[in-house]
């Protein structure tokens, strides 16, 4: 079937009809999620056409995919998007209007997918939205998650979970196809069967696709992010049901609907529990059996496998995939082990995203054993022979053998994943230069001696679509009219806004949309959680998961000092740039000292926000819930970015090219990709400060004492003194106040204190720079028009050329 007019009439028509046969109302009796679910329907229609139109077409030329394995996936809404991408935004507006629909009204309604943590899958969300625009066939694997990321909530400022009840209303993006269930089993023990081993598991669950289409912008390329779901097996049931005993039955159902429960809420310490490596299992077990059993032919040679498909790896979490497959092949088709292992080398590439030694998995040999027999058995043959090959390279060298182990002794018997996936896949990739130039010198620098040509870098990107365009309406309208929309998919065209940076008639329209965004948020905030702004003040924004290395204390300390400083009279207020501090971050809930942080933050804010000497002039605001709906409401609005993590510990960031895209000015250190950030945009549109990585890791090396810095800096200290004392605490110096203090003073583990003074000196700059409108907005001009390159789009261009090598773009 050809996809409906793109005419007025035919959407009104379609939408009608779901409207009365998809939701069986009648207009005038339609709920605002009625009328959602019709007008996605709608959008849906005209996307799937173009969706069987690209199937089929890949289905008759064989052509080569990417499957991107992921974990996570943070879609955010995607009403918005698809109407864009699919032509539909002008057109369903109209269609509403003349139906007497606010399509405001609607947006409103969408629940967004948080299937995911923040950074990684965002970026996975991304590169699917870049891979469909660049023509790409591909398909993105992941964890329909039942809930996805808790909701953050605040009460007394602390913060209290509520789960991510996204499905509630049922989604309208989605298609089910529980026909295409596979099976997946876990358990048991391996026996001895001819030549081979064979693995007899001992329970197993289904694997229930849940099909999202996932549009290129405006190109007619419709690709898939299939998301598995678990559920009981029917024979497992009935078995059950048999013996009669009901309530087992569906504790069983309930044991196997366990797996895509609920996502790990951690980001960067991620627990080793057991659920998650059977999640992790889960996936990748459903995702490998489906490319080569149902995207395949029949009988195709899976010699060839490397033809038809790469599997890009997101961070260690789909890493298990690597025995799978050498499984299928060995096992279950009987293939000689080196064949097997050639192919496997050649399909996998791996994405290495932390250098926290926390973040870097590792699952203890009992537990995968317990769970993955016959993958711990392969694991360890891929490492006697890797081991092997170390040994050729290095006689002699045993402390090298067993630094490169993918089996890890201490402080118990545990399989290291990311050196899996470094040994299996041909392709290893940092996600910013300095990141990739760590991994290689320092996290796997071993094996980056051994296969230089192994690693890569590919800086990380965000797509321009729904950063920009969608995000950023009157920017996106105000750059349109300068230069022409090709920026949308090209984004280096955006240098050609450089000479208007010194129009100052540009510069005026460009303030003016600031000061509109800036007007919105407030207004969004007000609607959403009684949140005031400090009039027309600075935004002065940092939102990011709440981790201690990304060092939101810091920010806190410098916003303490400036309270301190007006409070205790030596700093005259009308001094002061006016400012809202905006935070936006959730911590994981276990994570004591990230949940402390909340609290202060919100004591802090509380005390500044109530002192009536402060009222237009200094305002804290931490709207609970930072997700990817308030992103794209928040960033437009921010005149600066706060991307201040201990140097050498953030390994991109992506939240720092969404500012830079829309107009902020960086306060950063050298960390991630703020170093390419400030090498495009220059020294002088961007505020550097604190130590570089060699300073920090000499620092750490040489004893590092945060005492010392508190003893001799007194504005440092007497921040840090007025936490202890209770003033934001209503006088108590225990709890959230006296943990930080102490937590602060004592270790410091991210050396916050150690930034502070270079901190507040490069504070003072952004003060003096923001009170000269004219070249503070020349600057935020310079940003956009030089962060060209963070665009998603030339990620993937990059993953093309460096990793996924042969040709998958669809040149049809
Ligand atoms: C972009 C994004 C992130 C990542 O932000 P960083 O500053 O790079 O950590 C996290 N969460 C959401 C909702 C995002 O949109």
């Amino acid at each position: 079937m050809a996809a409906p007019d793109h005419t007025v009439e035919a959407f009104t028509w379609h939408f009608l009809h779901e409207i009365n046969f998809g939701q069986g109302v009648d207009l005038y009796r339609a709920s605002a999620n009625d009328k959602y679910l019709a007008l996605a329907r709608t959008v849906r229609h005209y996307l799937a056409a173009r969706w069987l139109v690209n199937l089929r077409h890949q289905h008759e030329t064989q052509s080569k995919s990417v499957a991107y394995l992921s974990a996570e996936f943070l879609l955010g809404p995607q009403l918005e998007n698809n109407l864009l991408a699919a032509g539909l935004e002008d057109i369903a507006a109209q269609s509403l209007a003349n139906l007497g629909i606010d399509i405001e009204e609607l947006r409103g309604v969408e629940v967004e997918p948080g299937l995911g943590n923040g950074g990684l899958g965002r970026l996975a969300a991304c590169f699917i939205d870049s891979l469909a625009t660049l023509n790409v066939p591909s398909v993105g694997y992941g964890i329909r998650y039942e809930y996805g990321i808790f909701r953050q909530t605040f009460v007394d400022g602390k913060q209290v979970e509520k789960p991510d009840n996204w499905l509630a209303m049922g989604s309208p993006w989605e298609i089910a196809h529980p026909e295409n269930a596979v099976e997946v089993t876990f358990g048991g023990h391996v026996e001895d069967e001819g030549e081979g081993r064979r693995w007899v598991p001992a329970w197993s669950v289904l694997g229930v696709p849940y099909n999202y289409m996932v549009p290129g912008y405006l190109n007619g390329r419709v690709n898939t992010l299939r998301l598995w779901s678990a559920e009981a097996t029917k024979a497992f049931d009935l078995k059950i049901f048999n013996a009669g005993d009901y309530a087992q039955a569906v504790r069983a159902q309930t044991f196997a609907e366990n797996i895509s429960k609920v996502l790990y809420p951690e980001d960067s310490t991620p627990q080793g529990k057991e659920l998650r490596l059977q999640q992790q299992y889960f996936f990748v077990a459903c995702s490998l059996r489906d490319f080569i059993e149902t995207v395949l032919p029949e009988d195709y040679d899976l010699h060839r496998l490397p033809e038809r498909i790469v599997f890009q790896l997101n961070d260690t979490h789909p890493v298990i995939a690597v025995p799978e497959l050498m499984r299928l092949l060995v096992d279950e088709r009987g293939w000689d082990w080196d064949e097997a292992w050639a192919v496997t080398q050649q399909v996998f590439a791996y994405t290495c995203h932390t250098l926290l030694p926390e973040a870097l998995e590792v699952w203890s040999v009992e537990l995968l054993g317990r769970l993955l027999p016959r993958h711990l058995e392969i694991i360890y043959r891929i490492n006697e022979e890797f081991l092997e090959k170390v040994r050729e390279a290095y006689p002699g060298d045993e402390l090298r053998v067993r630094r490169m182990s993918i089996v890890a002794e201490q402080p118990e018997r545990a399989i290291r994943m990311a050196h899996l996936a470094t040994v299996a896949g041909h392709k290893v990739n940092g996600v910013a230069e300095l990141h990739s130039q760590l991994l290689a010198d320092k996290v796997l620098h071993d094996f980056a001696e051994l296969w230089p040509e192994k690693f890569t870098n590919v800086t990380n990107g965000v797509t321009p679509r729904r950063f920009v365009r969608l995000a950023n309406p009157s920017l996106s309208g105000l750059i349109t009219e300068a230069i022409g929309d090709g920026w949308v998919t090209d984004l280096e065209q955006l240098r050609r806004l450089e000479p208007l940076a010194e129009d100052a008639e540009f510069r005026r329209r460009f303030r003016e949309v600031k000061a509109l965004n800036k007007r919105e948020l407030a207004e969004t905030l007000w609607v959403r959680d009684g949140l005031e702004l400090a009039g027309d003040a600075m935004v002065d924004a940092m939102v990011k998961r709440l981790h201690e290395y990304k060092r939101q204390s810091l920010k806190l300390l410098h916003i303490v000092s400036l309270y301190e400083g007006i409070s205790s009279g030596r700093v005259p207020l009308e001094s002061v740039t006016p400012r809202t501090f905006v935070f936006g971050a959730k911590a994981a809930p276990g994570y004591v000292r990230a949940k402390e942080t909340i609290e202060l933050i919100n004591a802090v804010g509380r005390t500044i926000n109530e002192d009536p000497a402060l009222e237009g002039r200094l305002k804290v605001v931490f709207p609970p819930n930072y997700n990817v709906t308030l992103a794209e409401r928040l960033i437009p609005a921010a005149d600066l970015s706060e991307q201040i993590s201990l140097a050498g510990k953030e390994a991109s960031g992506t939240g720092n090219m969404k500012f830079a895209l829309n107009g902020a000015l960086t306060i950063g250190t050298d960390d991630g990709a703020n170093v390419e950030i400030r090498q495009l945009v220059g020294d002088d549109n961007f505020f550097l400060f604190g130590m570089t990585e060699p300073e920090a890791a000499a620092l750490q090396s040489k004893g590092y004492e945060p005492g010392e810095y508190y003893e001799s800096d007194p504005q440092l200290k007497a921040a840090l003194d007025l936490i202890a004392s209770g003033a934001f605490t209503e006088g108590d110096r225990g709890g959230a106040a006296g943990s930080i203090f102490s937590s602060l003073t004592e270790r410091d583990r991210f050396m916050a204190l150690a930034d502070f003074r270079s901190y507040m000196d490069a504070q003072a700059r952004v003060e003096e720079a923001y009170a000269d409108h004219e070249a503070w907005s020349r600057s935020a001009v310079l940003n956009v028009a030089r962060s060209g390159f963070f665009s998603s789009d030339r990620s993937i261009r990059d993953y093309l050329d460096r990793i996924w090598g042969a040709d998958p773009v669809d040149h049809s």
